[in-house]
């Protein structure tokens, strides 16, 4: 993949119709600090490139001058097994990340898209969780500290290498998911676990939504180690996926009980074969797969998925918009839908969609949606519960919006 750098040059760079002007490449965390500042300074706007993965996430830049890049950030500070835990550049891609932690049977149980190329600064500037949560929890579950480059040319450091870090306010979770409008991440701490011995996965059909929450049901209620679960909506029929994880004799025992309680289609996948099928799902929510194609993320209480993700489907079909894929987490109170706005699509349509969306849910975001639309609308729906304080730090740490300008909730 050419560098950030070479893209800029080649005119390329472009986020969301904003091309960057300039590029960056620091080589250490005071170098980076120093490139904020002089931005800052001139007055001009800096976009933080990881592996340029989800650049589109967010409303589109009010200015991209600076394409600032951690590639030269990339190695692996310390990493000590026995405590489990490791301390990692920000610019490190995920996928070679997880490839030396494999070496000693231990993970990051995290499952971004885009085939391993997301940089852990991507990952905690973005703060997005996949169906792993289910069993996992999110980066912030396993985030134990972190180093950040300010506009002021400084850099901060907070929490350490342990795990039980009991210092007062949590602030490396302050920066998860703040897409850079707090500082730019340099590298970052994390506890880390270990690798369950072998996985499955069993997709079961179901004759409708209810039909497989059911089944999700039973499954929750019960001791198997599940790693994740999701319901699917596609091609008009409903599948559970359900993914699990730990010592090989229980993996199958699970995966044979519920082959053989369901009453529709059923397809039991092992190994390679089941952690390929969950890299495909991750990468089907995150690209929009389509020209004009709508993605979108919608959350609630958990035990009110399910009516989500029916009154949906329902609310979109009476705006006459089609929904060729839905995803729900029965554990997690996540719908991740794939909208199809025909004729429809516009700024105007795209709000409409937003305004239907945010009656029905606690919070809805635009994930992917065309440039031109997403413009005026802010596709974090609602501010955030606390936003008076979000613009507070964004005040006091970067006060010319030198980082990402526009691109945060609240257009901050
Ligand atoms: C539609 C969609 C669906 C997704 N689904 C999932 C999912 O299912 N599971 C999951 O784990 N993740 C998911 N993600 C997040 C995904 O993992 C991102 O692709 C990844 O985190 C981005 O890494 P990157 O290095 O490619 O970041 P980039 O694409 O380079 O940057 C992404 C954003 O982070 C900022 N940024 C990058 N590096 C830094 C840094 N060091 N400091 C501060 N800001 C920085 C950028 O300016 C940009 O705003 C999703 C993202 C999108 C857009």
């Amino acid at each position: 993949m050419p560098s950030s750098a070479d893209r800029v040059k080649n005119g390329q760079l472009t986020i969301d119709g904003v091309s960057a002007t300039e590029s960056a490449v620091p080589v250490d965390a005071q170098e980076m600090a120093d490139v904020l500042a002089e931005a800052a300074a001139l007055g001009k706007a800096v976009t933080p490139i990881g592996g340029g993965t989800a650049l589109t996430l967010g409303n589109p830049p009010e200015r991209v001058d600076v394409a600032l890049s951690t590639e030269r950030l990339a190695g692996i500070i310390d990493y000590e097994p026995t405590d489990l835990v490791l301390s990692v550049g920000a610019g490190a891609r995920f996928g070679d990340v997880q490839a030396v932690l494999a070496e000693h049977g231990q993970r990051l149980p995290l499952d971004p898209p885009g085939a391993g190329d997301a940089t852990i600064g991507g990952l905690i500037a973005t703060g997005r969780w996949g169906p792993l949560r289910y069993s996992a929890g999110t980066l912030r579950d396993l985030l134990i500290g972190i180093s950040v480059a300010h506009p002021s040319g400084t850099v901060s450091k907070a929490g350490g290498m342990v795990v039980k870090n009991v210092s007062g306010y949590d602030m490396p979770r302050l920066y998860l998911g703040s897409l850079g409008t707090l500082g730019v991440v340099v590298s970052a701490n994390f506890k880390v676990l270990p690798r369950p011995r072998a996985e499955a996965t069993v997709i079961a059909s179901y004759d409708d939504l209810l039909a497989a929450f059911a089944a999700a049901s039973q499954l929750r209620g019960g001791r198997d180690p599940i790693a994740a679960l999701e319901a699917l909506f596609l091609n008009s029929g409903w599948a559970l996926a359900t993914h699990i994880e730990g010592r090989d004799e229980t993996v199958d025992a699970v995966a044979r009980r519920i082959v053989s309680g369901a009453a529709g289609d059923v397809t039991r996948l092992d190994e390679q074969e089941s952690a390929g099928w969950w890299s495909a799902y991750v990468d089907q929510q995150h690209l929009a797969q389509a020209d004009n194609a709508v993605l979108v993320r919608c959350g609630v209480r958990p035990k009110e998925t399910a009516a989500l993700a029916s009154t949906i489907i329902d609310e979109m079909s009476e705006l006459a918009i089609s929904v060729p894929y839905l995803a729900a987490s029965p554990g997690l109170g996540t719908v991740v839908a794939r909208l199809d706005l025909g004729g429809a699509g516009s700024q105007e349509g795209l709000a409409k969609v937003q305004g239907a969306l945010l009656s029905l849910a606690d919070s809805v975001t635009i994930l992917a949606a065309p440039p031109s639309w997403k413009r005026g609308i802010d596709v974090w729906g609602r501010l955030p519960e606390g936003f008076d304080v979000m613009q507070a730090l964004r005040q006091q740490f970067d006060p010319e919006r030198t980082i990402n300008p526009g691109r945060f909730a609240g257009f901050l």
